[in-house]
């Protein structure tokens, strides 16, 4: 599936059925009435001042929120059935039969820091990227729920590989966007106060983690295609087809993508996004990449212009001239209403038939780009 079915019409209606970061934050909102202690802090912060001047600047900002490059629905009408119903009642087996193998990663022996380039994804979108000696985190959501709620919202599938306080020294930690299952306040909270490495987020996003005690010298708000070098590495933050929102308000703060790039090795997140023509433009101007971390699940025919089907995320990856794919985004939080396994078996398929060299860890398993193990179908035993 190659078209973005992007939309010239602004989001209407139906908004209820939007994507499922949306669900988690209503499912939030409506639990607050028995859990309110922390909701109105993890909804985060607002823009003023400073970062409110550069958000008004930026090419992607008008009429008071950032847009895509093209206008873009959240969400479509999908006329031969009821979402919620679908919710509800649909017989999709949205949750793993049996424990999730989770691995612990081991330490490195015998590196090389000029060609060094290994992945270690923990779950959903958090993933470490070891690279030239360097440490960045990404997206990292370690809470029990993605909720502004503790006592509602969607719940972990599997624990964490490792805990917060065994990650190694950072050089830096990327956020790609204010959404729940990609921006948690209790994990910035507790990698504020053990590590030092700055936060890079998109613009206006600042604004939460000012809200949440982070330092402002720690926080690097960038437009895209703004670069901020952390030691040798160029960090870049790429554009993507998505929208934001912790609360009732939406697109107060951008989204985006990440490239990482040391003197040799380079990778590329995509965060959160559908199909679009960005990808062939990164890959020109910031490719090829190493490694591509690629978002796999979360999809629905409702919402295709701001997830990617699995096959449109290979379509990205030969745009990005992306090396090995690494699927993320999948397996941790039930937030679509797909098999739980059904991205990565749909991803394995296509890699297949389109020559892809594809890497599907366990939780906590390094992959060394240069030598990925094979991948072995280890979800299907429990799916
Ligand atoms: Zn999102």
């Amino acid at each position: 599936m190659r078209a973005p079915n992007e939309s010239t019409g602004r989001t209407t209606g139906r908004r209820i059925t939007g994507a499922a970061a949306s669900l988690a934050a209503l499912a939030g909102l409506a639990g607050a009435a028995w859990s309110v202690r922390n909701v109105p802090a993890a909804i985060g912060g607002r823009l003023a001042g400073v970062r409110a001047e550069r958000a008004a600047r930026s090419p992607q900002f008008r009429d008071g929120t950032f847009h895509n490059r093209s206008d873009t629905r959240t969400t479509v009408p999908v006329s031969d059935r009821s979402l919620v119903r679908e919710l509800l009642f649909g017989k999709q087996k949205r949750r793993p039969a049996a424990p999730v193998p989770l691995l612990r990663p081991a330490a490195e022996t015998n590196i090389d820091p000029a060609r060094e380039l290994n992945v270690i994804w923990y779950g959903h979108a958090s993933a470490l990227i070891e690279i030239e000696g360097r440490r960045v985190l990404l997206d990292p959501v370690w809470s029990d729920r993605c909720s502004p709620s503790t006592a509602v919202g969607p719940r972990r599938l599997h624990e964490p590989p490792v805990r917060l306080d065994e990650l190694p020294r950072l050089d830096a930690i990327l956020i790609s966007h204010d959404h729940y299952d990609h921006l948690d306040m209790g994990t910035v909270r507790e990698l504020t106060d053990r590590q030092a490495a700055p936060f890079l987020v998109p613009l206006g996003v600042g604004a939460h983690l000012d809200r949440w005690g982070v330092p402002p010298e720690r926080i690097i708000e960038l437009d895209w295609s703004q670069t901020h070098q952390v030691a040798e590495l160029e960090i870049t933050c790429t554009g993507a087809q998505h929208f934001s929102g912790r609360g009732l308000r939406r697109n107060g703060t951008l989204w985006g993508s990440w490239v990482v790039a040391g003197r040799q090795r380079r990778a590329y997140y995509t965060g959160d996004s559908g199909y679009f023509g960005g990808y062939a433009e990164i890959g020109a101007a910031h490719g090829p990449f190493d490694v591509t971390l690629m978002q796999i699940g979360a999809y629905d025919r409702a919402w295709p212009g701001i997830h990617m089907f699995p096959e449109e995320a290979v379509d990205a990856h030969l745009d990005l001239r992306g090396g090995l794919f690494l699927p993320v985004h999948w397996a941790t939080f039930n937030l679509a209403l797909h098999d739980w396994s059904e991205p990565v078996d749909r991803v394995w398929a296509e890699a297949k038939a389109r020559d892809v060299r594809l890497a599907v860890p366990r939780p906590g398993e390094r992959v060394v780009v240069d030598d990925p193990p094979a991948v072995d179908g280890w979800w299907q035993a429990i799916a």
